[in-house]
Order: structure tokens, then sequence, then C-alpha cells
């Protein structure tokens, strides 16, 4: 993986391209599993301040680089891509051991019946189990 992929990426959303967000879309890049605040801010610990990383994080998010992921630990997890759009949602494998959590592809579309009057603004899949690495 190459830093030109996210400079390119960087660059096709209209963002501002820093030396932070450039080794951020990186380390999103890199890393096929979801991350914490406290797992991207282990792997950045020269890095600045906590609100200029919650402000990237933020700016990623809104630009589609990023999606955030609540798996009901009540921690909020970040990965790589796009958010799920409507009809495509893809679920997260969360491991019971080690708690990572990562991207699952070719979900199904869930056709879930809501009652009338009833409005669906966000499926999320969560599977529980162990993972390859536990
Ligand atoms: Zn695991
Ligand atoms: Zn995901």
């Amino acid at each position: 993986m190459n830093y030109q992929r996210g400079e390119q990426l960087i660059k096709r959303k209209g963002l501002k391209k820093t030396k932070l967000r450039l080794a951020l879309i990186h380390h999103f890049i890199k890393t096929p599993h979801a991350k914490s605040y406290a797992d991207i801010k282990q792997a950045f610990p020269q890095t600045t301040d906590k609100s200029t990383l919650y402000r990237n994080l933020a700016a990623f998010e809104r630009a589609g680089l990023i999606h955030s992921i609540n798996d009901h630990s009540g921690i909020t997890k970040y990965a790589f891509g796009a958010a799920p759009i409507k009809g495509n949602e893809h679920a997260h494998f969360v491991c019971e051991y080690c708690e990572t959590v990562y991207c699952m592809e070719g979900l199904a579309p869930l056709q879930l019946d809501v009652p009338l009057g009833f409005k669906t603004n966000k499926v999320q899949t969560i599977i529980r189990g162990t993972c390859a690495a536990c």
C-alpha cells in the first residue's frame, strides 16, 4: 500500500492535504480492522492535541473516507471506507476475545419490514464471535 492512494483520496474529496491527514489515511488504508480513538492516538503518539485528531477524523467521516461503527461497547470505532449506504449495508464482526472490529463484505441487503409509520435511518449488523487471530 502506498501513500499515493491516500493522497489521491484526500484530493478527490476536496480536503486540504496535511501531513497528519496523509499519515492518518495511510494508517486507515493499511489496517483492515476498525480503530477506536485511543488506538489512533496510540499510533500517533507524537501527534498534536486531542481536538486536532478528532477534527480530522470528523472531516474524514464527512468526506466519506472513513465510517464510524458503534459496536455497543460504548466506544466509537472508525474504519476505512465510506459509510455503508442504505440498501448496501455491510456487517461488522466483533471478536469477543480481542475486541477487534472488522468490516465484512458482501452482506445481502437486509429485508426488514418495519411497521407503517416507522422510518429507518440506519441499519447496523453486528456479528459477534472469534476472529482468525484468536
Ligand atoms: Zn480476535
Ligand atoms: Zn465497516
